[in-house]
C-alpha cells in the first residue's frame, strides 16, 4: 500500500496500569518495563502517564502514595488500527503526543507516538500538515541570551555548547540574532568582548509564527539570506529555533525510502497490468475451446495477409470448414464429447498446413483456413488433406466425423466478406452434394 496502515507503524508493546495505582506505584512499573510512557486504563477511558510528568511534580515532597488520577495524565485520543495513517494526520495538532490504536471492539491493542506517524509519513503531507511550532518545540537547541548579557558570557556560552548562534531576547521577544558571523567581525575589529551582546547582535530579526506549515516555513527560508528561522508565538513571543538544514531535512528525512518503495510499488503495479493486459491480449485473439484463433484476431490477420499478398502479387486461399451433422453428435453423445470433438478437429486441422497457414474457429462447428501463397488448385489438394485427416481421426467413443469444406482463391483487393461469402457457397454446394467433401467455389 501508498501509506501504511496504523497498525503497520504503532508499536504494541505498551505497559499499562489501572488509575487505581499510585504515582509510587507507576514509577515501579515504569522502571521495570523500561517504558518512559505508560497507558493508564481508566474504564473506556486511556490516559497516558509520561516520565516528564513525575519529574514536573516536587520531587522533595513527592507523594508516592498519590492516586494517578490527581497526578498529570493526558487524556489519550482513540484511532482503529486498521486505518491509514492518513486518517491520523490530524491527530499531530493535539498536543499530546500519543494515540491509543485500537481494535475493531475498541480494544486497546497499541500506542502510537507522532514520531512514529511522522516518520511514516509522506513529506508532502507531513509539511502541509504540520506547523514549524511543533517542530521547533522539539527541536531544543538554541541559545537564549538577554541583550545585557555580556558579548564575553556570550561567547563562552556559544563555546560550551558548541552552537554558532545565540538569541537575543527581551521580554521574551527575539530583538537580534549573534552568529558565528559577528563572533568574526568581532575579533578582527579587536572590539571589547565585555560589552553587552546588543551592541554587537544582527538586528532586526525576522521570525516566522508558530501556525506556519513547514512548507511554508520551507519557502519562507529559501527566499531569505539568513539560514534559520526564528519561530515565534502570536505575542511575537520567542518559540525556538531551527536551521534550514535541519528543517530540510526533517521534512524529506523518508523520502528516499519513500520513492524506493514507491518505485516497488509502481513496478508491482506495471507488472501486473502488463500481465492483464497480456492475458486480455490472449482472451481477445483465441478461442478457449480449441486455443484456435478467433474470429475477430484473424480478420486482423487476414487484413495484413491481404496486403502482402497484394504487394507482392501473390495468390491466396481460404477453406470453410463445416462438421457434418454436428448437432446429431451433440444430441446424441451429449454437449461435452461435441467439445472434444472440436478439440480434437482443431489439432487435426493444424497438422497437415504449414506453419505461415492460419487456422480459426470461425463459429460454432465452422472453421476457417487462410492459405498465403496459394492458389486455388493448391487450396484443393489442401482442402482434400484436410478432409481426409478428420475422416480418419480417431474420435472418442468411435465417433466418425466428416466435414464438408468451401474453397475459394481471394481476389486483388476483395475484402473478408466477399471470399467468405463466396467459400460458404462453396461449402453450401459440398453439403447439398452429399456433405464429407470439397467444392471449389466457381462463378
Ligand atoms: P450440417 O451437416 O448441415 O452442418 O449439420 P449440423 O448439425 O452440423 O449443423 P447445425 O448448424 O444444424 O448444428 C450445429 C450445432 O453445433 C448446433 C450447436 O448447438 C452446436 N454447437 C455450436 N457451438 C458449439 C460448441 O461450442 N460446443 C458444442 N458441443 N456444440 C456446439
Ligand atoms: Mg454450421
Ligand atoms: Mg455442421
Amino acid at each position: 500500500m501508498f501509506f501504511p496502515y496504523i497498525k503497520d507503524i504503532a508499536s504494541t508493546e505498551i505497559t499499562t496500569l489501572s488509575i487505581n495505582h499510585t504515582i509510587g506505584e507507576a514509577i515501579q512499573t515504569m522502571i521495570k518495563s523500561d517504558h518512559r510512557s505508560i497507558v493508564i486504563i481508566d474504564g473506556h477511558f486511556n490516559h497516558i502517564l509520561l516520565a516528564q510528568d513525575i519529574l514536573t511534580l516536587n520531587s522533595d515532597e513527592l507523594d508516592l502514595d498519590l492516586p494517578i488520577s490527581e497526578a498529570v495524565i493526558h487524556r489519550l485520543p482513540k484511532i482503529n488500527q486498521e486505518k491509514n495513517i492518513l486518517d491520523a494526520i490530524h491527530y499531530l495538532q493535539e498536543p499530546i503526543e500519543y494515540i491509543a490504536t485500537t481494535d475493531d471492539e475498541g480494544n486497546l491493542v497499541g500506542l502510537l507516538s507522532h514520531s512514529d506517524l511522522i516518520n511514516s509519513t509522506d513529506p508532502e503531507i507531513l509539511m502541509e500538515s504540520y506547523t514549524i511550532g511543533d517542530v521547533v518545540k522539539s527541536q531544543k537547541n538554541d541559545i537564549w541570551v538577554k541583550s545585557t548579557d555580556s558579548t564575553e558570557f556570550v561567547l563562552k556560552k556559544m563555546k560550551q555548547s558548541d552552537k554558532d548562534c545565540a538569541t537575543v531576547i527581551e521580554d521574551g521577544i527575539p530583538v537580534g540574532v549573534f552568529t558565528i558571523k559577528d563572533v568574526l567581525r568581532l575579533y578582527r575589529d579587536h572590539n571589547d568582548i565585555q560589552l553587552p551582546i546588543s551592541n554587537y547582535m544582527t538586528q532586526p530579526v525576522e521570525v516566522l509564527t508558530a501556525s506556519s506549515s513547514v512548507k511554508q516555513a520551507i519557502e519562507f527560508i529559501k527566499s531569505k539570506p539568513f539560514k534559520r528561522l526564528i519561530v515565534v508565538n502570536l505575542e511575537q513571543q520567542m518559540i525556538g529555533m531551527i536551521l534550514q538544514k535541519e528543517l530540510i531535512s526533517l521534512a524529506y528525512n523518508n523520502w528516499s525510502s519513500i520513492m524506493k518503495q514507491h518505485q516497488q510499488e509502481l513496478f508491482e503495479i506495471n507488472h501486473l497490468l502488463s500481465e492483464q493486459a497480456d492475458r486480455y491480449k490472449h482472451l481477445a485473439a483465441f478461442d478457449p475451446l480449441t486455443k484456435l484463433y478467433n474470429r475477430y484476431k484473424f480478420i486482423e490477420l487476414y487484413a495484413t495477409e491481404s496486403l502482402a499478398m497484394q504487394q507482392r502479387q501473390h495468390a491466396m486461399s481460404i477453406i470453410m470448414i463445416d462438421i457434418d451433422y454436428f448437432k446429431k453428435i451433440n444430441d446424441e453423445y451429449g454437449h461435452n464429447t461435441g467439445d472434444d470433438v472440436l478439440r480434437i478437429t482443431a489439432e487435426t486441422l493444424k497438422k497437415p498446413i504449414r506453419n505461415v497457414d492460419i487456422v480459426c474457429r470461425w463459429g460454432g462447428e465452422e472453421f476457417i483456413v487462410l492459405l498465403p501463397t496459394v492458389d486455388e488448385q493448391q487450396a484443393m489438394l489442401i482442402a482434400e488433406k484436410l478432409r481426409l485427416a478428420i475422416e480418419q481421426e480417431t474420435f472418442p467413443q468411435g465417433l466418425r466425423v466428416t466435414a464438408s469444406l468451401g474453397v475459394c482463391e481471394a481476389q486483388d483487393d476483395e475484402g473478408l466478406e466477399e471470399v467468405v461469402s463466396r467459400a460458404d457457397y462453396a461449402l453450401y454446394q459440398a453439403k447439398k452434394q452429399g456433405r464429407n467433401r470439397s467444392v471449389l467455389f466457381k462463378q
